[in-house]
Order: structure tokens, then sequence, then C-alpha cells
């Protein structure tokens, strides 16, 4: 009995064991061979094949003008034959740009709703943390599949995880594989082809220079924050469903958001909402409205909400540069003045072009630097004291006239040679010489911004309570509150104009 039963079960071991071994090891290496397929598909990659979105238009307020521009974009996808046949090019590279929270990607699914194209989008932040050549395949299988269902938009977003510039720390393989993908693809096809590729990214300065190449990523569209009546427009957007009691104004809201985003104002709206739900109120009511500005801007960490006393010194600062480009008779180069501040810095963007420099006159440079001194001046003149708003505008100014003595000859007392260090070995005395011309140079524009301020008290008071009611003022709208101010300089009349392409706080 015993021998027999002891026989039975080795004799069942010898058969089964094994199997049940071999089995196990099938299983698990199946297992195996299921995860490392399974992979790729852990980290989701927010791919919308060809969804459609439900944003429209409607949603999206306070960027005209890049809307404006973005429609152009939608006819095109509507109607591709009609530009063809004219033989106009079409974009292909879109890439919009600005801080956070500006709305970017709302932008972007409006365009792919309105045009009614398939939409491909992906957020290149997800390709980041991928296993090697994933984000590469990624964007490989993107184009291909917008190509196959054109018309199409292929999106982009979060363009600075992978676009990054090759500099330093931070950059790994992966990035870098991913990239030239994208780069491949942007050159990979022909503008007969119905896909439009459209990129948003925070800082378009940290992008790599390859991407924003001619045929690339060429058409740049910046998506700012918006000026008072935006932000009242998106707080309108925000508002639609919500019921609101009589003493709520958007306005009076909109006053009191100076430098938030649409995201910041979308998330006051709700907030507010909330407010008024905890208070079981039928209507959102104003101080809801007070209390969401309270909790969202103390929620904002770095963000700075600007206060009244800072927004008049913004205002004037502002103001002085544009009344002085009304002086300098530069004022056809002024695109706009704002208030509304763009990241950390706040300031007036002054261009003048490197390849026209060799045009300039000694009196337009001049002019050039009295203008861009004009907004610490303002604040001297009206307050007394001046901020440390200026620094941008005197580095610029500390840089132009540098090269004014340096290289240029055109220093008081020598002026018929350069003086820089790599042509010939400076004594201290010509070094002690140079400085002292330069600061004779920027001094002597300052003086004279601070003149030409005081003598045009008036009309710099207009222009800075116009900027803190609009907040930002066109070119016309800067003209009219001008128009009966004469222009004291005429040397910017004669070639080459120093151009204030924008008077923006950026
Ligand atoms: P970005 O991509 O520029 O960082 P988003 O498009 O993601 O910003 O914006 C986030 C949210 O903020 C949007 O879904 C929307 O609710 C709101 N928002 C931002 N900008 C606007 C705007 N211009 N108009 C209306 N709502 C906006
Ligand atoms: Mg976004
Ligand atoms: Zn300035």
């Amino acid at each position: 009995m015993v021998g027999n039963w002891f026989h039975q079960a080795a004799n069942f071991a010898t058969t089964w064991l094994p199997l049940a071994f071999f089995g196990i090891l099938v299983i698990t290496a199946y297992l195996l061979w299921k995860t490392v397929g399974m992979m790729p598909r852990i980290r989701p990659t927010h791919m919308d094949a060809g969804a459609k979105s439900q944003v429209t238009w409607s949603d999206v307020a306070g960027v005209e003008e890049v809307r404006a521009e973005l429609m152009e974009v939608v006819d095109f996808l509507k109607d591709p034959k009609r530009y063809h046949r004219l033989g106009a090019k079409v974009p292909k590279g879109l890439l919009l740009y600005g801080p956070p929270g500006t709305g970017k990607t709302l932008l972007a699914k409006a365009v792919a709703n309105e045009s009614g194209a398939h939409f491909y989008s992906a957020s290149a932040s997800s390709f980041v943390e991928m296993f090697a050549g994933l984000g590469a395949a990624r964007i490989r299988k993107l184009f291909l599949e917008a190509r196959k269902n054109a018309p199409a938009i292929v999106f982009i977003d979060e363009l600075d995880a992978v676009g990054a510039q090759r500099t330093g720390h931070g950059f790994n393989r992966e990035q870098d594989q991913t990239l030239n993908q994208l780069l491949v693809e942007l050159d990979g096809f022909e503008g007969a082809e119905q896909v439009v590729v459209m990129g948003a990214s925070n800082r378009i300065q940290d992008l790599d220079p390859a991407l924003l190449r001619p045929g690339r990523f060429d058409r740049q569209m910046l998506v700012p924050p918006p000026d008072l009546a935006g932000r009242e427009a998106i707080l309108g957007v925000h508002t639609r469903s919500k019921p609101l009691a009589a003493d709520v104004d958007l306005k009076q809201v909109a006053r009191q958001t100076s430098g938030l985003t649409g995201a910041e104002l979308a998330n006051i709206c709700n907030e507010a909402a909330i407010f008024a739900g905890r208070r079981r109120e039928a209507y959102v009511t104003r101080p809801d409205f007070d209390n969401a500005i309270e909790r969202v801007v103390a929620g904002l960490q770095q963000k700075k909400v600007l206060t009244d006393k800072e927004r008049r010194i913004l205002a004037y600062h502002e103001g002085g540069h544009a009344l002085m480009a009304h002086l300098m008779g530069q004022v056809s180069e002024l695109q706009k003045v704002t208030i509304v501040s763009r990241g950390e810095a706040l300031g007036y963007t002054l261009h003048l072009p490197e390849e026209d420099r060799y045009l300039h006159t000694k009196e337009e440079l001049v002019d050039w630097m009295v203008v861009t001194l004009a907004g610490r001046a303002a604040e001297e003149v009206v307050f007394g004291r001046v901020t440390n708003g200026a620094a941008n505008d005197l580095e610029k100014v500390t840089s132009i006239a540098r090269s004014m003595v340096f290289e240029w000859g055109m220093a008081e007392s020598v002026t018929s040679r350069t003086m820089r260090a790599d042509n010939y070995a400076l004594s201290e005395e010509t070094k002690r010489l140079r400085d002292s011309e330069q600061s004779l140079l920027t001094d002597g524009a300052y003086t004279e911004a601070l003149r030409l301020l005081k003598k045009h008290r008036v009309p710099l008071d207009r222009i800075a309570s116009a900027l803190l009611e609009k907040e930002t003022l066109v070119r016309d709208e800067v003209m009219a509150i001008l128009s009966d101010v004469e222009p004291e300089s005429s040397a910017s009349e004669t070639v080459g104009v120093p151009r204030v392409v924008a008077a923006r706080a950026d």
C-alpha cells in the first residue's frame, strides 16, 4: 500500500512538476513581455487622435490680435484652394508664445474646433520622462497620422520641454532625439499639404533657435496678458453661466486685477461662485469677488499685482517714453504703449536695429537716448524720486553711449579715432577720458529728458491718466492725445531713424 502510494506520488511528481515549472516559466515570460510591451502606454501622452475640440472663438477673449491672425489660418484650412489659386504660401508653422495662463492652449483648441480639421495634439512635456527614442517615435507617429487625415492641425504644447536650447545641464539625449525628430518633420512637408503645425511656449527666448528658422515655427505670435478691456471681456466669458448680483461690476473687477492672466481670472470667477455657494446664495455678489481676488492673488507667490501707487509710477514712466518719442519725432515708429506688465521686468522697449546703425547720426543717437531715459526722468519729475524699474533702459543707454565713444568716434573730445581696447593698448589716461566722455553723453541725455518733461508737464499728465484709464494705448491714440504738442527735435527726420518698435512693459 505504502509502496504503491509512494510510487504514485513519485510518478505524479515526475510527470507534472516539470510541466508546472514549464507553465510558470511561460506565464512569467508572457507577463514580462506584456509589461515591456505596455510600458509606452504607462505614461499618457495626451494625444487626441484626431478628436474634435469643443472650444469656440467665443470662449477666448482679450487677445483680439492673435485671434484675428488665427482666424486666417482657420480660413485657409476651410478653403485652401482659394489661397492656392492666388499662389499664396500657406502658413505652416505657428508659434504661440507668452506667459503661462494667457490662453495659448485655449486658442489652439478653438482653431481645431472652428476649422473643422483633425486635431492632433501632444504635450512635449510628456515626452521628457519617456524611454529613449519614444518621444521621437511619438512625434513621427503624430505627423504620419496628421498627413494621412489632412486637413489637420498638429499642436505641440509646452514646446519648451523639448525645444530648450542645447546648453549646459538639464539637457539629455532623449530630448535631443525628440527635438531632432521634430525638426525633421517640420522640414519634411510641403506647403501644399493641408497640415498646419502649431506650437506653444512660455519662453520663446529659451527655445532652440533651430526651431524658429524660416520654414519651421517662423510665424510667431505673442499672446500677452490682457489689458483692462481684455480682462473685462475674459471675466465676461467666465461669468456667462453664473448668476451675478446687481452690485457686481466686471469693469471694477478688471481694474482690481491688473497683471493677472486669463487663467487667473477664470480662477477668480470660479472662487467667487464657490464663496456664494457656501453662503447658500442664489447670486454671486461683489464681496464674493473681492474675497476671490484676495484668495487668488495671495496664492500667487512671485506674481506681482501692482498697487495703485505702482500703477501711477508705471503710467508716468511709460507715458514719459511715449511723450518723448513724440517730441523727438519718432512717434510714427511707436506701435503701442502699455502698463500691462509682462513677466518680471517692467519697462519700455526701444529697438535700435543692428543693421541700420551705421546710418545714424550722433544727433539721432542722442535723441534715442533721451527717449530711453525719459521713463526714469518722468518718475523723477513727477514723484521726486526714481525706482529700480528703469534698469533695462539704463543698460541700453549705457551700451549705446559706449559704442558711440569707443567705436564710432562720437565723443566730444575725441572724434577722429575709435578707442577700442583691442585696437591698441589704452593708457590709464585714455580710459579715464573714455569713461568721462561716456558719462557726458548719458548725463546730457538725462538732463535733456528732465528739461523737456518739465516743459511739457501738461501733456505728460494727460498721457499718464489715459494709460491709467485704458492701460494700453495704440499709436493713433497716443497721437490724438499729443496732437497739439509740437515735436522738439528734427534730427530724426533724416535717414535711419532709430526705430521705436514698441513701447511696452517687457
Ligand atoms: P496657456 O496655454 O497660455 O498656459 P491656457 O490656454 O491653458 O493657458 O489657459 C488656461 C485656462 O484659463 C483656459 O482653459 C481658460 O479657462 C482660461 N483662459 C486663459 N486665457 C483666456 C482667455 N484669453 N480668454 C478666456 N479664458 C482664458
Ligand atoms: Mg498651455
Ligand atoms: Zn523704461
